[in-house]
């Protein structure tokens, strides 16, 4: 269930809050500490409520805005109670005493520094049907040791990992066996709190539950990845009762270590700059993944994390529908993962692949570690009347970037077959360019699209991921730019 947060300063505020929340949220908390003591009027905020109401006045001691008396707030939130307000969310070390079937007893630390088993300690020396606890964490792996011991408490516990890498605690919350999660009608009433039109999104009206699986990508920065909003479009169209979402981490081996013991947790995407590392942190490589070094999939097989990379399969698939890569010439620009994954994914296709690079010694480097040759700078991949694909694995063209190109137009002829593994935007300066010179294009986004559909049918298998087509999921990642 969704509860939205209204965190507002005047009575008629938080009713327009309570009007907007109404078709998304399940119960909504009325965070009355943001408006100034006596101020509210409690009795036509309760009577206009079209969704049960949490009546919360937080202490500043809690973090909170309230500025009156202790008298004062715990008189109102007794008055909350007599009128009926369905939960009221008492402070851990609060003074006042209710009807426990009718309180959330909750603790917060924004410094991140108590310890989670002592915050629920106390938590559970105070009478109350559910108990809340919210700190400050620094990596999505404390967001995972946060559900495990969520899930370990009898009394339902909502556990949150306050801060963009806690984003798990939100979307998951369920699955570890919380009533419900917090998401922000108006302004977010917590570092890392999702607005509620994006939690409703992610999750299309799915209940989460002990039996949701989990899946989500890792990386850091990784806030900016369209997969969260991909896959959850995808599970909820299809039905599959499972829930993705971001992993910030600095160290992906111990989120999957976290993960491990959890047979709920089917798999992972990786994305910058942990594709090495998570290949290390896998129990066994698929064949792609070995020989590149990189890992972008991860996949629960029996006790094991398979790694995969499906950005090898989606070069090839995506260009094969313009030319057969046997024999094929292709122009490699770049050294990086991608580069990586692409120069061996042609080579076993049968192209001849010339890789260029900036720096000539990783390109050299890189070059001969995969068996392509080596072709010199970027600025050296030049037309010359054959048939050829020239691919652009750099990161050149990419968001905020856009008006850069890896190569200029004298790289593209109307013989010639320009990939740019760019995606944002969708339409780069380097397929611009190409398409000048008469070239065909194949963009970044249908290589997304064919690395994602690869992914899905690891995790889920073929069957699952042939129910979606190719343009739906084209679709969805543009609309979830
Ligand atoms: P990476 O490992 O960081 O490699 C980046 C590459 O770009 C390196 O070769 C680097 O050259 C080069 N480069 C960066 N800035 C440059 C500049 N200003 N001038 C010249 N060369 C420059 O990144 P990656 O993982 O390979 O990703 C590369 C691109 O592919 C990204 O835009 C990524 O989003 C995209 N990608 C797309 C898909 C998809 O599904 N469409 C999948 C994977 C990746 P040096 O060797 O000189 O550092």
């Amino acid at each position: 269930m969704i509860c939205a947060t209204v965190l507002e300063a005047t009575t008629s505020a938080v009713l327009a809050r309570l009007g907007e929340a109404a078709p998304l949220a399940d119960l909504i908390e009325v965070r009355a500490d943001a408006v100034p003591p006596g101020e509210l009027d409690l009795a036509t905020v309760l009577a206009r409520r079209a969704r049960p109401v949490i009546f919360t006045c937080r202490a500043a001691r809690e973090g909170g805005l309230w500025t009156g008396t202790e008298e004062q707030r715990l008189a109102l939130l007794k008055e909350a109670f007599e009128r009926g307000a369905e939960w009221i969310d008492l402070e851990w070390d609060c003074e006042l005493a209710l009807d426990p079937g009718r309180v959330v007893v909750s603790r917060h630390d924004f410094e991140g520094t108590l310890a989670a088993h002592e915050m629920l300690a106390s938590l559970r020396a105070r009478s109350a049907s559910v108990q809340k606890l919210a700190r400050t964490v620094s990596d999505a792996k404390e967001a995972l040791a946060l559900l495990a011991l969520a899930a370990r408490e009898e009394r339902p516990t909502i556990a949150i990992g306050m801060g963009a890498p806690g984003v798990a605690t939100r979307l998951l919350a369920e699955r570890s066996g919380a009533p419900w999660t917090y998401a922000a009608v108006g302004a977010p009433a917590a570092p890392g709190q999702l607005a509620l039109d994006v939690m409703s999104r992610l999750r299309a009206r799915r209940r989460v539950t002990r039996a949701t699986r989990a899946l989500g990508v890792l990386g850091k920065p990784v806030a900016h990845s369209r997969s969260p909003a991909l896959m959850n479009a995808v599970f909820a169209a299809i039905g599959i009762d499972a829930v993705y979402t971001w992993l910030e981490t600095e160290d992906p081996a111990s989120v999957l270590a976290a993960a491990h013991g959890d047979p709920g947790w089917v798999g992972f995407s990786v994305t910058i700059p942990h594709k090495e590392t998570a290949a290390r942190a896998c129990h066994r490589l698929a064949p792609a993944a070995r020989a590149t070094g990189a890992v972008n999939t991860v996949v629960r097989s029996g006790d094991e994390w398979v790694g995969h990379n499906t950005d090898a399969l989606a070069v090839t698939t995506v260009l094969a529908r313009s030319v057969p890569l046997e024999g094929a010439k292709v122009a490699l620009l770049g050294a990086g993962g991608a580069a990586r994954a692409a120069a061996w994914a042609l080579r076993e296709a049968g192209a001849k692949v010339t890789l260029h690079d900036r720096t000539e010694e990783r390109g050299r480097r890189v070059a001969s570690e995969l068996g392509v040759a080596w072709g010199g700078p970027l600025a050296a991949a030049r037309a010359s009347g054959e048939e050829r694909i020239v691919a652009n694995a750099t990161s050149v063209g990419m968001a905020p970037d856009v008006a850069a190109s890896p190569v200029g137009d004298d790289a593209f002829d109307e013989k010639t077959i320009a990939f740019d593994m760019v995606y944002t935007p969708e339409e780069t300066r380097f397929l611009e360019l190409a398409r000048r010179r008469g070239a065909r294009t194949v963009s970044g986004i249908e290589m997304f699209v064919s690395q994602a559909r690869a992914q899905l049918e690891l995790w889920l298998g073929k069957h699952v991921a042939q129910r979606v087509s190719d343009e739906w999921l084209l679709q969805r990642v543009r609309h979830a730019s």
